[in-house]
């Protein structure tokens, strides 16, 4: 009965587990997906766009200057006129360039002229122009580019000072009849551009980086960790033909575990695009944190919960087993417990040739108690009696309700220790006196006292016991009788 009971307990406890951690697995996780969705929406859909905004329009003022004055230059008529009045006198255009790039503060302005291939710079007259020199390559390209496009972007090594890369502004120039007379522009240092994207960088705590729109890396800052273009760089490969195929667009992609959000638009003017990234944001940690903390506290709460659940229901167990094996008036071991005790008391009787002794004890005249005074004070009777003699029980000793108003003593004390036993259990109730309503309940016992013979049976034993105990009442009652085979 005790393992099933036992084994219930365990499946209710296991249940209960399952229940807790589901629950609070499904409420910490749910919560934290519903955080976490709508901070990367937020991120997306807001931050991330509003950033690129701010970097775009000032961007705008940096980047673009150079193309509006650019365009002043091709638009200039004193350009035109110079150059179509066969480029006498070289060094108005000089003056003019020199003019140019202090007063808009380029790092190079030039006038390309297609008469004569002179290449005009601020200081002078720096070279021809030659088709078969791969370093001119970029005027034959913009001579030839469409009607629809007047200028191209070049990032490229300055023809004054080789080792500092510029983005170059080439702009064709037309005369008077729209026939192509040159190419002018301004170059912009692309450290300045660089500063600009490492500023963002750091103010906004973003990735600022520019691609063409073949997907090649033109610009980037010293936080930029990809590859030399969108198609080669991990996670980004995926989205780059969805990025270059629409002018703006919200993206997001997986980097090293972490969820990278991308915001991208095209600059027409350059034909590139300005690409912001940011990672996963400090408010998104916050969320896990508090994700793991919930999960803590559920631990202690679910641990909590079993301790006092295993707890009461342990305590419930015990109750109910003590219920199970015990008289509920007396208190006294049930028949079914004494039963399992004494089997187990003979064998061990037998093994070790030690004594072993019952003592039958029956309340004299109990019916006349319960006529005369009530059932409940009979009750009463009954309880005092179990009590007085469960005092004087030792360790190894068991008494059990044997019957109405009889109850069985086991004890491994020998016929001798047991009849002093019993007389002494008879004095001790007979001195014991229940007073009710101003009336005396004597109560007195009768005694039967048999000791365990090697061969005998259980039954033989209890038997000779109940002689004994019949004897004593036969006898006159309120007295000890032993029982000898
Ligand atoms: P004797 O001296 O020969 O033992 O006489 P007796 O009256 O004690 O014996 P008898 O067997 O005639 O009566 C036992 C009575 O015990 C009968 C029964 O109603 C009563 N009894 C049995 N169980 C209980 C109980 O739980 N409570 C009460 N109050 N009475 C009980
Ligand atoms: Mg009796
Ligand atoms: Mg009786």
């Amino acid at each position: 009965m005790g393992n099933s009971v036992w084994n219930e307990k365990r499946r209710f406890i296991w249940l209960l587990t399952l229940l807790l951690v589901t629950a609070f697995l499904a409420t910490s996780g749910i919560s934290y997906k519903v955080a976490h969705d709508s901070l990367s929406q937020q991120v997306e859909q807001n931050t991330l766009p509003l950033t690129s905004d701010n970097i775009y329009s000032e961007i705008q003022q940096d980047l673009l200057r150079p193309i509006f004055i650019s365009s002043l230059m091709a638009q200039d008529t004193f350009v035109r006129d110079w150059t179509l009045a066969r480029e006498q006198d070289p060094d108005k255009l000089v003056r003019y360039l020199k003019e140019i790039q202090e007063r808009y503060g380029t790092v190079t302005s030039f006038f390309v002229s297609e008469a004569s291939r002179n290449y005009y710079h601020s200081s002078g007259i720096l070279k021809k122009i030659q088709d078969t020199n791969p370093q001119d390559a970029w005027y034959f390209r913009v001579r030839s580019l469409p009607e629809s496009e007047p200028y191209e972007i070049n990032i490229d090594a300055d023809t004054a000072d080789r080792s500092k890369t510029t983005v170059f502004v080439n702009y064709k120039v037309f005369d008077f009849e729209g026939r192509f007379i040159g190419v002018t522009g301004v170059g912009l240092a692309v450290e300045k551009v660089k500063a600009l994207i490492e500023l963002y960088q750091q103010r906004y705590n973003r990735v600022v980086y520019f691609c063409d729109r073949e997907g090649d890396i033109t610009l980037s800052g010293p936080g930029y960790r990809g590859q030399a273009s969108l198609q080669h760089t991990y996670g980004l490969d995926k989205l780059a033909t969805r990025i270059l195929t629409s002018p703006s667009g919200n993206f997001s992609y997986e980097r090293e575990g972490k969820t990278v959000y991308l915001n991208s638009r095209l600059v027409p003017e350059f034909k590139w695009f300005l690409i912001v990234e940011q990672e996963e944001s400090q408010g998104e940690q916050e969320l896990l944190n508090t994700f793991w903390g919930n999960m803590g506290l559920s631990l202690v709460v679910t641990l909590g919960i079993l301790l006092i659940a295993n707890m009461t229901l342990g305590r419930y167990q015990r109750r109910l087993e003590h219920m199970a094996s015990t008289d509920k008036l007396t208190g006294t071991a049930n028949r079914q417990v004494f039963e399992e005790y004494f089997d187990q008391a003979l064998l061990q009787a037998k093994a070790n040739s030690s004594a072993l002794s019952i003592l039958l004890l029956d309340i004299d005249h109990f019916k006349q108690i319960n006529d005369t005074h009530g059932h409940s004070m009979g009750d009463l009777v009954l309880k005092t009696v179990a009590s007085l003699i469960q005092d004087t029980l030792l360790d190894d000793e068991i008494l059990c309700r044997w019957g109405g108003e009889e109850f069985l003593l086991l004890t491994h004390q020998d016929m001798v220790q047991a009849s002093e036993r019993a007389e002494l259990l008879r004095e001790r109730i007979a001195n014991r006196r229940l007073k009710v309503n101003g009336h005396d309940i004597d109560i007195r016992v009768s005694i039967g006292v048999a000791q365990f013979e090697y061969q005998e049976s259980a039954d033989n034993l209890i038997k000779r016991a109940d002689i004994a105990l019949y004897q004593a009442k036969d006898g006159g009652r309120d007295r000890v009788v032993l029982n000898h085979p």
